[in-house]
């Protein structure tokens, strides 16, 4: 039974990059039918919100990623301490006692020498009596894992095969000197105890995932299949990082960016797919294929976002928009037709309030110096509204009769003097909605 997890620590919003990673766990489960949980990794209890927590979950729902359970870390600490008392007894756990500084030392002198910045386990040399004596003298020391030095191997469902000499890796802290239990005990613990049998991760987490794949043997399990994306980068491939805040999905929900549109594209973005825009969740989980996403860094454009938006909306029917055609202030009767007039002539929802203000009020007049005289001929024959569907082409047709004008000359000044715009809907279908023409005042 296929079961993935995604596992954010609510210290923060969900931005575009998390997402990716909450995307492709929770296509896995649903393409396999089987069971997607919601982990929350609150060890930390200064750093962890449950503000976020419920931003988590909110922005989680408006995607329609939805979780068949939460687990949260805070609520699992025994079973945390109970391992990491197990490790002890096998001789795999060991106290530290090196302050920051002093780690900081070691490392610039193992680099210094060109050897790489491995803790050097001098731990492991301390007596009873020595330990005893800096406990006293500095509070508890960290607890380490003992990695065993050997390579550490998996195939990896997007890297492929992986090989990490463990010697070059430090053993890693897994409870700090207060007795947090650290992300990394935790998250094997869980990973091992829910039945985690896919993980999909940033490549960020390459090493953790060695780390892991040991501290999961030596507790008798064996490790889930492994998955490291890329990470995002700008549209010039420059470092995302510190603009990912303002890339929080909220902040891209308030910009008017439609769930679907986001999941098209960070569903196939960086993969040899093309980014279609799908309709559905279905759709979505369908083309779905892990393999087929390269480890090369994936250049995300923000802008990309817009004219998938704009293709999503256009293919919906008023059903699915009608509180944001009435939140526009569009009157219920008039609701089907604004919506069939507007829809090919938005990009966000946000867009419906201009053209319904545009309906209500009528526009600025745009009038090039040259049709100054035949708008206002024009204008003479139009009617005051309202106006039917057939309006457009008989009024433009006794224009054309009265002026003797054709074709773009005929209609485009019409259009501006009507909309104040080059371009926008069909003026037949926008010319019923029309309750005030400032041109002909
Ligand atoms: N809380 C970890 C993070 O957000 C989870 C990583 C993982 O998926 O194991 O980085």
């Amino acid at each position: 039974m296929t079961t993935t997890r995604f596992a954010p620590s609510p210290t923060g919003y969900i931005h575009v990059g998390n997402l990716r990673t909450a995307l492709m766990n929770f296509l896995i489960a649903r393409k396999a039918g089987g069971t997607f949980i919601l982990r929350i990794d609150d060890t930390d209890p200064e750093r962890s919100k449950e503000e976020y927590v419920d931003a988590i979950k909110q922005d989680l729902d408006w995607l329609g990623l939805h979780w068949d359970r939460v687990e949260r870390q805070s609520q699992r600490l025994e079973r945390y301490h109970d391992a990491a008392e197990r490790l002890r007894g096998m001789g795999r756990f060991y106290e530290a006692f090196e302050t920051p500084t002093e780690l900081d030392l070691k490392r610039k002198k193992q680099l210094n020498m060109g050897r790489p910045p491995v803790y050097d386990r001098a731990a492991l040399d301390l007596g009873e009596a020595e330990r005893d004596a800096l406990r006293a003298e500095r509070g508890n020391g960290v607890w380490r894992f003992k990695l065993e030095r050997e390579r550490i191997e998996w195939t990896d469902g997007i890297l492929g095969e992986i090989s990490i000499d463990a010697a070059s890796v430090s053993d890693p802290v897994l409870i700090r000197g207060d007795g947090q239990i650290l992300y990394t005990l935790a998250s094997v613990v869980d990973d091992t105890e829910m039945g985690i049998t896919d993980v999909v991760r940033g490549s960020d987490h390459v090493t953790n995932t060695a780390t892991q794949i040991q501290i999961m043997r030596a507790l008798g399990a064996e490790p889930p299949r492994f998955a490291h994306h890329s990470l995002l980068t700008g549209p010039q491939g420059e470092a995302l990082s510190k603009r990912l805040g303002v890339l929080a999905l909220r902040d891209l929900r308030e910009q008017g960016v439609q769930p679907m549109a986001l999941l098209s594209l960070m569903a196939r973005l960086g993969s040899s797919d093309p980014v279609e825009l799908r309709h559905d969740m279905a759709e979505l989980i369908e083309g779905f294929d892990i393999s087929r996403f390269s480890s090369a860094p994936t250049r995300f454009d923000v802008k990309d976002l817009f004219p998938l938006t704009g293709r999503y909306l256009h293919g919906l029917d008023l059903n699915t928009v009608r509180a944001e055609v009435a939140a526009a202030g569009v009157p219920d009767d008039l609701a089907a037709p604004f919506w069939a007039m507007a829809r090919d002539n938005i990009t966000t929802l946000h867009d419906l309030a201009g053209w319904w203000a545009l309906c209500r009020d009528g526009a600025e007049p745009l009038v090039a110096d040259e049709d100054r005289e035949f708008v206002a001929q024009a204008m003479t024959l139009l009617p005051p509204p309202p106006y039917g569907p057939d309006s457009w082409a008989d009024w433009t047709a006794a224009v054309k009769d009265a002026t003797g004008r054709k074709g773009k000359a005929l209609f485009m000044p019409l259009r501006k003097a009507l909309t104040g715009q080059e371009r926008g809907p069909e003026m037949a279908t926008l010319m019923p909605l029309l309750q005030v023409v400032r041109a002909r005042d």
